[in-house]
């Protein structure tokens, strides 16, 4: 093969015939930079250009392509009257109007007493039949440029019909004719046809909701293959690393689990036997550990930090936020007070003189236990034998972060993930396929269910005596106001509305906390609200996932159709943690779409994360899933989660086998090149 031509797909545009400066940038704006982008801008419908009409016969309103003699130009020299050119055929005459053509122009294509063909939407204007400024003009001798069926590509300003199709017919012609990646067995299993003419069919015959037809699904295969391969091999890279296996008895393991007031659930025992092998082994641990909010996560990466220490390394556990790095390093001092076990807290707000101090006691090895926010990343944060990595909340970093994570802390240091995120399992396998997966299911048994109900929003007003009863009981409430994507602005000023509106029914009591608030503003409202200085705090969707509040057991949550199933479950979570009954209050504006009843349907019925995330995807689409679009994690071109979810399940069996059987994936190249997924490999193997 030609290696010119085998790079022609990852040039820029602007390499390709008639694309100047100005097309490049129109093209831009609809993300295509290089060649292969124009590849996934699939047609979303097709003109029919292939029958040519007789003049006696035209439809006004339809497209038509008509064969026509050049009779009569007609030029007026007032400004904004079009020019017009009379044509005829055998059967009768039609006018071809321009506006915005040159004379020289319209000369040109249009010669007079020649035959040319014309394509574009009839018209009737004084008693005529006409097209107006037509798609297409052409001679006669190149007639078979437009009688076809042409497909329709969704374009933005600047680009016409004309233009793109130049451009796209270009780059279909000069595909290359790679050795296809996939045997012949699977492709004839799959019924799938090889890559270029899948393409190739892809923009003839079909369209981009053809999702289900064997073209699309190939194309699509190809994409979701590609994307679990990087992962593995991200995951082999991983695995290779040889490590030092942690040797621990664990009598200060039962000491201390013995020391808890609850017991711990199977699926707490079974994640922390899970990590206990990856420790004692002798590759690195790259594995995430996840459950639903409450489902005690804290916990189990408390008891393996504990188990590592025994070994004789030191840990760190890093959150997202300070308030939730002290309650981790408060929870921490409690459960290993009757163990030598010595815990730090390492935050941005540390002064000056305890953070020397907590440096060269970390070189020195007199911390065993360092827990922090994104300040333990620091150049200067060394420790002397760090042997595991605990990262909290992990959705907040991005897959590059991620494999960014796995050079740090040397060979010996095993990295364990937490996230409170449930997503669906093929969003799973596209974002954590690289890593060993850990799940908690069952929440603790003393957990009560969380009672959820809906009320339109009219009847406010019967909410406020079970607000003065919870409150008197000493419990705390959350008001959640919409997230309102599109204006932030509003969103703000909500919230704000909702807290002088309840300020005044319980003054001094009402905390407010929101998006334009600066971190330090929210957490010293957050404080304020765990030290029970406040009863209510109104809120946007801002306040953090992870942070236990014990006292909170009813949360209102407004506009509540505006929310995710997943999100308001993750938002549901925030409340019941303590001792009594937790309450959710979903509050409507209008009366229920069916949807939406469906929707809470679900939230009432079930209190499993995965599940609501599953239903969620489903009925939202896979682009609100929460956590993806943090996850640094593109949207994928053409393969979509829910339509499908088979081929996810292939696609991961089929990894697999490469990666049991050690078969080298150099015949991927193209294909991850393709994907722009090769930079990310590079990535993985850079150090
Ligand atoms: P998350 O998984 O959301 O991080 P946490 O670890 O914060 O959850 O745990 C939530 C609460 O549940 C904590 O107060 C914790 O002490 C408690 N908890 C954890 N495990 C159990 C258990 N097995 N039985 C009862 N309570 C538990
Ligand atoms: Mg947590």
């Amino acid at each position: 093969m030609n290696i010119e031509k085998k790079n022609y797909l990852f040039r820029s545009v602007s390499t390709l015939k008639g694309v100047g400066l100005k097309l490049s940038k129109y093209l831009k704006n609809k993300n295509i930079e290089r060649v292969n982008d124009l590849l996934w801008n699939l047609p979303y419908t097709y003109i029919d250009r292939s029958e040519i009409t007789s003049l006696n016969k035209l439809e006004v309103g339809k497209i038509a392509t008509v064969s026509v003699i050049v009779r009569k130009y007609n030029f007026p020299r007032i400004r904004n009257l079009p020019n017009r050119v009379n044509c005829k055929d055998e059967s009768g005459s039609l006018d071809i109007v321009f506006f915005n053509s040159r004379e020289g122009y319209i000369r040109n294509v249009m010669p007079l007493e020649k035959r040319v063909v014309v394509s574009g939407k009839i018209s009737f204007f004084k008693n005529k039949y006409q097209i107006t400024n037509p798609d297409y003009i052409t001679s006669i001798d190149k007639i078979d440029y437009v009688k076809k069926s042409i497909p329709k590509y969704s374009l933005t300003e600047g680009l016409t019909e004309k233009s793109y199709r130049k451009i796209i017919e270009q780059v279909l012609t000069n595909l290359p004719n790679i050795k296809e990646w996939y045997d012949k067995n699977f492709l004839k299993k799959m019924n799938f046809l090889d890559w270029k003419t899948s393409l190739l069919k892809m923009h003839k015959d079909l369209k981009k909701e053809d999702v289900n037809s064997n073209v699309y699904r190939r194309l699509a295969y190809d994409e979701i293959f590609s994307h679990l391969l990087v992962l593995s091999e991200n995951r082999k890279k991983i695995k290779k690393i040889k490590k030092k296996s942690k040797i621990f008895d664990k009598r200060m393991f039962y000491k201390v689990v013995n020391s808890l007031d609850f017991k711990l659930t199977k699926d707490q025992e079974k994640c922390i036997d899970e990590i206990d092998g990856d420790l004692k082994s002798k590759n690195r641990m790259f594995r995430i550990l996840q459950g639903d909010v409450g489902s005690g996560k804290t916990i189990v990466s408390f008891l393996s930090a504990l188990n590592v220490i025994q070994s004789g390394y030191q840990c760190s556990l890093m959150a997202p936020t300070e308030i939730l790095a002290r309650q981790h390093f408060n929870l921490a001092k409690k459960i290993f007070k009757n163990t030598t076990i010595k815990t730090e807290l390492l935050t941005g707000k540390t002064i000056f003189k305890n953070k020397k101090k907590i440096i060269s006691d970390l070189k020195e090895n007199k911390i065993d236990f360092l827990i922090g926010t994104h300040s333990l990343f620091q150049k200067k944060i060394v420790f002397n034998n760090l042997g595991l990595t605990i990262i909290d909340e992990q959705h907040k970093f991005g897959v590059k972060q991620r494999i960014n994570l796995t050079t740090k802390g040397g060979n010996d240091c095993d990295v364990l993930l937490m996230s409170a995120t449930p997503i669906p399992r093929t969003m799973m396998l596209s974002m954590y396929g690289d890593m060993d997966v850990s799940k908690i299911n069952e929440k603790p048994a003393n957990r009560k269910k969380i009672l959820t109900y809906s009320k339109p929003e009219k009847k406010i007003d019967e909410l406020w005596p079970l607000i003065k009863k919870q409150i008197f009981n000493g419990n705390q409430v959350f008001w959640v106001c919409p997230l309102i994507k599109e204006s932030k602005l509003l969103n703000y000023s909500s919230a704000i509305k909702k807290f002088e509106f309840i300020e005044q029914k319980f003054p001094k009591r009402t905390g407010l906390i929101h998006g334009s608030m600066s971190k330090e503003e929210k957490e010293e409202v957050l404080k304020k609200f765990l030290k029970k200085d406040i009863d209510i705090l109104v809120s946007t969707t801002v306040i953090e996932v992870g942070i236990d509040f014990p006292n909170a057991n009813l949360i209102i949550i407004e506009n509540a159709n505006k929310f995710g199933l997943a999100q308001l479950h993750q938002l549901r979570g925030r409340v019941g943690r303590g001792q009594s009954q937790g309450i959710c209050i979903l509050l409507f504006k209008d009366n229920l779409s069916n949807n939406a009843k469906k929707r809470l349907k679900i939230l009432k019925k079930t209190e499993d994360g995965f599940l609501i995330s599953e239903e969620d995807m489903r009925l939202r689409g896979y682009g609100d899933i929460i956590g993806f679009q943090q996850s640094g994690l593109k949207f994928f071109r053409l393969a979509d989660p829910i339509h499908h979810e088979d081929l996810f399940k292939i696609a991961e069996t089929h990894v697999k086998e490469l990666e049991n059987k050690l078969i080298n994936t150099n015949n991927y190249n193209f294909l991850l090149k393709l994907f722009d997924k090769a930079d990310v490999i590079n990535e993985a193997y850079s150090d």
